[in-house]
């Protein structure tokens, strides 16, 4: 994700600047940028550069100037490639207004096509260029009111700080669905993405909800609705030290992008529902529409957690859109001197677009002519560009090795990509799309709470073996829980589906060998629940995963972890959080840091 830095106040040395930036560096950017207005020479300065914040410290070095107000600015691209030019702060067509943005703007087309119509000339590919040029228009010598006119004109998320050369008292930031806040210092006010950037300056902190806008100068600020009436905000008090603030307060980071995992998933679904229910607006994938058209066949490859997510939207795809799907590993699939069919749809599932073994498959599959569709997480990475169109994650960098909202991000696309395809056959699925759109709320009552699993992980921290067994959509979350568990906790964790048991892996059972059953209220339950019985039938303790208001589960299992009842395809986004969580505390418990766990790397780029 982005960070921005806005400040105002007494013109301060540009270098300020630049080191409040370096505390948001954790939250991941491909490029970064200035504006600052010095009031000596009453001129703008702008300055960007590709790369890590230290090019453009090396662009910055001998410039001494003393500026207020100033913008600094980490990018992390959404729409258009990664360049200087992209880079933000963007300015109008006078370099007046400067404005730096943090999200998507989701009607941004057709606010350009206008724009350009009425003669505004563009210098980037962003989405976010539109806003100086509408501001331009608005603009009668009052920022605060120019963003007024806008902020009602623009669909999608953001947050927005901006300054004008021609109202150089004022600095001006408006939050819609993207952090933001304002740190308060003695007459002088850092507008910022979170608190690591102001912890240098203030301990004192407004936050910004949507719809809010915050308008600050060096004698003081307000915050106030998008019409303009005045806003009594509470000030916080920041009792972290840096380090903590870039984690939000938590301890890890594995466990903020567990607890952000309602809002990331809301970001992955925004702009993607179509007008009526049941149906997918999948901007990304327009580009080959027509090849879509007469697909047969869906063939998902990834590696690790990518790859369990593709087994869900295997289920999902050819269960609701009736079409077959596969999935392989793209480490065993390319080594097999692959069959590559015309009318099948290859598609490439990796957060980091750069796994060695998945971009090695999709250059397998191209070379032989091949359709490629990607989901992935980091713009601009070797998969998103080598796909020939594709989805990303939105859900910013993800930086805990073990994969967690990456993982539900792309369970959302695999259930939009069902959506899309069925549509294709005039079929609408309104029971997942109606579902998803309920789904981040319900993860965030969920979450509320996480004293219970931590109370079992500290039952279960000291033994030696565990195992997981699910069915159907469940079955690749068992597999997803057992990974998680063995990956930060070291705990020897294998997952299976529930019919395998007895092929085998009950051989293992006994009291020490505890199971976690994902059994769910869904089509296969009382399936699962003949593999709890016979699981109990040799002592295995049982830990289930079960659906509230399921109370025969009670009287088997000896935990149960309850989570609301959604429509079964959705079920997986819900019950594999419980099994994140717990395989998180068991590391804790077990004296292991689950951000940097032993022998792995967060992106796997060799075989
Ligand atoms: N959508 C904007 C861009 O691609 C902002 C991206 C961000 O939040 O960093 O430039």
């Amino acid at each position: 994700m982005c960070g921005i830095v806005g400040y105002i106040g007494k013109p301060k040395p540009i270098a300020e600047g630049l080191e409040a930036l370096k505390r948001l560096e954790y939250r991941g950017y491909d490029s970064a940028g200035m504006a600052a207005y010095d009031p000596k020479e009453r001129e703008v300065m702008c300055i960007k550069a590709v790369g890590k914040i230290e090019k453009l410290e090396k662009k910055l070095k001998g410039i001494n100037i003393k500026a207020s107000p100033f913008l600094f600015y980490t990018r992390w691209a959404t729409h258009g490639g990664v360049t200087e030019q992209n880079c933000h702060p963007h300015s109008d067509c006078k370099g007046n207004i400067w404005v730096a943005h943090n999200g998507i703007i989701e009607n941004y087309q057709q606010l350009k096509e206008k724009l350009v119509g009425e003669g505004h000339k563009f210098l980037s590919e962003t989405d976010t260029e539109v806003i100086p040029h509408l501001l331009e228009h608005a603009f009668k010598g009052d920022i605060a009111k120019a963003v007024q006119k806008v902020v009602p004109l623009l669909r999608g998320a953001f947050a927005l700080v901006i300054i004008a050369k021609q109202d150089p008292t004022r600095l001006v930031a408006v939050r819609k669905s993207a952090p933001l806040l304002v740190g308060i210092g003695k007459r002088e006010y850092i507008a910022a993405s979170d608190p690591s950037a102001v912890v240098g300056m203030t301990k004192e902190v407004v936050y910004l909800d949507d719809g809010e806008m915050a308008v600050m100068s060096d004698k003081g600020y307000t915050v106030q609705d998008i019409n303009g009436n005045h806003l009594k905000k509470k000030v916080d008090f920041i009792d972290w030290n840096i380090e903590d603030a870039q984690k939000g307060g938590y301890e890890h980071f594995m466990l903020k992008e567990i607890m952000e995992q309602p809002e990331t998933i809301a970001d992955t679904m925004r702009g993607r529902f179509g007008k009526e229910a049941g149906t997918a607006k999948l901007g990304g994938l327009e580009v080959v529409g027509d090849r879509l058209k007469n697909i047969e066949r869906v063939h998902i490859l990834a590696m690790g957690t990518a790859y369990l997510a593709g087994l869900v939207g295997e289920q999902l795809i050819s269960e609701h859109a009736r079409i077959p799907v596969d999935t392989d590993p793209a480490s065993e699939f390319r080594y097999r001197k692959p069959i590559i069919e015309k009318n099948t749809a290859y598609l490439f599932i990796s957060q980091s677009g750069e796994t060695a073994d998945t971009l090695a498959a999709l250059r397998e599959v191209k070379q032989q002519g091949g359709l490629t569709l990607g989901i992935i997480n980091v713009v601009g990475s070797s998969v998103a560009r080598e796909v020939e169109a594709g989805l990303y994650n939105h859900v910013g960098p993800e930086i805990g090795v073990a994969s967690t909202k990456a993982f539900t991000s792309q369970l959302a696309l695999l259930a939009f990509l069902a959506a899309f395809f069925a549509n294709r056959k005039e079929k609408k699925l309104p029971e997942i799309t109606e579902g998803l759109k309920k789904i981040p709320g319900i993860l965030a009552r969920m979450l509320k709470d996480t004293r219970q699993i931590q109370k079992l992980a500290q039952k279960y921290a000291k033994i030696d073996n565990m195992l997981y067994i699910g069915r159907k959509y469940q079955y690749p979350i068992a597999l997803e829980g057992a990974l998680k568990l063995k990956e930060i906790s070291y705990v020897h964790a294998e997952g299976f589906s529930g019919g395998e048991l007895k092929h085998g892996p009950i051989a293992l059972i006994d009291e020490r060998v505890p199971t976690v059953a994902l059994c769910l209220s869904d089509s296969v339950y009382e399936k699962m629940m003949s593999n709890i019985q016979e699981i109990k039938a040799r002592n295995g303790p049982i830990i289930a995963v079960a659906t509230e208001g399921d109370k025969e589960i009670a009287k088997i299992a000896d935990d149960v972890l309850y989570i609301p009842r959604v429509p079964e395809p959705l079920a997986p986004l819900l019950s594999v959080v419980p099994l994140q969580l717990f395989a998180y505390f068991m590391a804790l418990l077990r004296g292991y840091d689950p951000d940097k766990p032993r022998n792995l790397a967060k992106s796997v780029t060799v075989e």
